[in-house]
């Protein structure tokens, strides 16, 4: 089988295509995506973004199935927040001088739970990975991983929240491990695990 995946994000590419061809399944990035215009990601729910940016791209790939994602953050003691604002949490904050995205994201973070008591800090990263064709929904699948958000960063690698990230199972962060455990375990993973023997029988 082979997929396209509406993401421009190297690291989520690289994350699907990896759990993928563990299956003997390729996923493309979908051709040309760049110079498609973004579709608005306005749903309340991690999964109506996803069924509505595989709707909409997959009206650029007739009859091919394209695949497309959301995913973010969901911390238990701010109600889930970020969840779907995640990639634009801090988006209203003043920024200091050479702050990436990420950075402020985090430091909003841990300014919001400064007085929630580290066994509180129950969070978990959601994936919701939308399969369409020809602007029809074939199936939706969910993947989680659970955590506890640090009071301080921990580890260079991953992005976005994974240095606040701690997996109590293997007392590292999602910054500290390596690709190959953080693949095995990610909710981009979990999602895609979930998503082919579903995909298999619809398509
Ligand atoms: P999306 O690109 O709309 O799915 O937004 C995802 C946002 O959620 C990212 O910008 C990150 O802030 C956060 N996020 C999602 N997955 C991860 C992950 O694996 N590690 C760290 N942050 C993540």
């Amino acid at each position: 089988m082979r997929l396209y995946i509406a993401t421009t994000n190297p690291g989520k590419l690289r994350d699907f295509a990896t759990a993928a061809s563990a299956h003997g399944i390729v996923i493309d990035p979908l051709p040309d995506l760049a110079a498609i215009p973004a579709p608005p990601e306005d749903e309340p729910t991690f999964e109506g973004n996803a069924r509505s940016k595989a709707l909409y791209y997959s009206l650029r790939a007739p009859g091919c199935i394209v695949l497309a994602d959301d995913s973010g953050l969901e911390v238990d003691a701010l109600h889930g927040a970020p969840g779907v604002r995640s990639a634009r949490y801090a988006a209203a904050a003043p920024s200091a001088i050479g702050q990436s995205q990420d950075q402020r994201n985090n430091q909003r973070l841990l300014d919001e739970l400064r007085s929630v008591p580290d066994p509180a800090r129950t969070a978990r990263y959601r994936c919701v990975l939308a399969a369409a064709r020809d602007n029809r929904i074939l199936f939706a699948a969910h993947g989680a991983v659970e955590g506890l958000i640090l009071a301080a960063p921990r580890g260079t690698g991953g992005f976005g929240y994974d240095p606040l990230f701690y997996l109590p199972g293997l007392r590292q962060t999602m910054a500290e491990i390596d690709l190959a455990t953080k693949h095995t375990l990610s909710h981009r993973g979990r999602a895609l695990e979930a998503l082919l023997p579903g995909l298999a029988a619809r398509a």
